[in-house]
């Protein structure tokens, strides 16, 4: 899968190093990860993991700087975001 830097986006390649992985909880289409920083889930559209931009509200989470990598934790999850 492409990432996003192939579009130019406003990171440099090399804060992907530095990127966390974080558990991802897929619901449907969608990748739910919970972010520390901001206290609620960030969802995330795609057919697979890997790195993405955060979507972190909070400014000094350092989300903001490196994204993550999302790492898909299957066939445990859809508890999780049950209503
Ligand atoms: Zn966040």
């Amino acid at each position: 899968m492409k990432s996003i830097m192939a579009h130019g986006a406003a990171r440099p390649p090399s804060n992907f190093g530095a990127a966390p992985v974080l558990p991802a909880y897929r619901v449907g289409d969608l990748l739910h990860v919970w972010c520390r920083y901001c206290k609620r889930w960030h969802v995330h559209g795609g057919a697979a993991g890997g790195h993405r931009a955060s979507h972190c509200t909070v400014d000094d989470s350092p989300f903001r700087q490196t994204g993550y990598t999302l790492e898909e934790i299957s066939g445990v999850v859809l508890w999780v975001m049950a209503p």
